[in-house]
């Protein structure tokens, strides 16, 4: 589903920290955000979420306002660097979570049978009876990410999800996380300070500066032609 900001804006304590930022992630495109600590990625990926209010502009998946529907009412995934799973259920527990929250709660034969499917498209057949502090910090990334695509989201956000893996398990969770997406097709928005990461995983690139835009692009066009010194430095050379 497309995922419309349009003249979205957020203030802290009366300061606006976003102003006016416009943004579309096409259906089936996984987009990254990429820019320095503090420019206000988690920010906007919060209120895209329902976490934050906007204080103005819209947001909309596909033709529908989201703008104030609270986090529950919107159906979006989302993947956080520290796992946050919860630690006293399994890791079936964890996936089928999200599906049985609410007031449409599928019958327990239907919630296994989901469950099931999404840890085979993750490749955690063999984890699901055990709890998270059994797994590794790869092993919980892919549950996390399993829970946040149970339900089928129309937009699934990612803040920083690899921030806590070592170099290898990096490597391997990116082509990862590319490969679901593709294969799900879902709409997604990848947060990230990693420029290598950014380009390697996503059909377009918006480098965001203090709350603010400054290019949107696929990874070779931003390359051939960054907008501006900032986006050049920030890009540094080509990996
Ligand atoms: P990023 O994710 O790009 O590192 P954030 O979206 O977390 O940046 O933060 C953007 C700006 O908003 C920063 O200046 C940060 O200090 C400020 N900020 C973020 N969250 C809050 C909050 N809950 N209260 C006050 N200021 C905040
Ligand atoms: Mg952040």
């Amino acid at each position: 589903m497309q995922l419309e900001l349009e003249n979205f804006t957020k203030c802290f304590d009366g300061t606006p920290v976003i102003e006016n930022l416009n943004l579309t992630v096409g259906d089936g495109e996984m987009l990254a955000l990429l820019g320095p600590s503090g420019c206000g990625k988690s920010t906007t990926l919060f209120a895209i979420a329902g976490i934050y209010r906007a204080d103005g502009g819209r947001i909309l998946f596909g033709d529908r306002d989201m703008s104030d529907l609270p986090s529950q009412r919107r159906n979006v995934g989302v993947v956080f660097q520290n796992y946050a799973l919860y630690p006293h259920m399994t890791v079936a527990e964890n996936i089928a979570f999200p599906l049985t929250v609410g007031k449409k709660r599928p019958p327990a034969a239907e919630v296994d049978r989901k469950v099931r499917e999404i840890a085979e498209l993750i490749h955690i057949e063999e984890l699901l009876a055990r709890r998270p502090a059994q797994l590794s910090g790869g092993q919980q990334q892919r549950v996390a990410l399993a829970r946040a695509i149970v339900r089928r989201p129309d937009v699934l956000l990612f803040d920083e999800p690899l921030a806590n893996l070592d170099a290898k398990l990096r490597l391997e969770m990116r082509s990862e996380i590319r490969r679901i997406q593709l294969e799900t097709g879902i709409t997604a928005i990848l947060v990230t300070h990693d420029q290598v990461e950014a380009m390697s995983m996503c059909d377009r690139v918006a480098i965001m500066d203090k709350g603010k835009i400054l290019q949107t692009a696929s990874p070779t066009q931003m390359y051939r032609a960054p907008v501006n010194k900032f986006v050049a430095g920030f890009l540094g050379n080509p990996p």
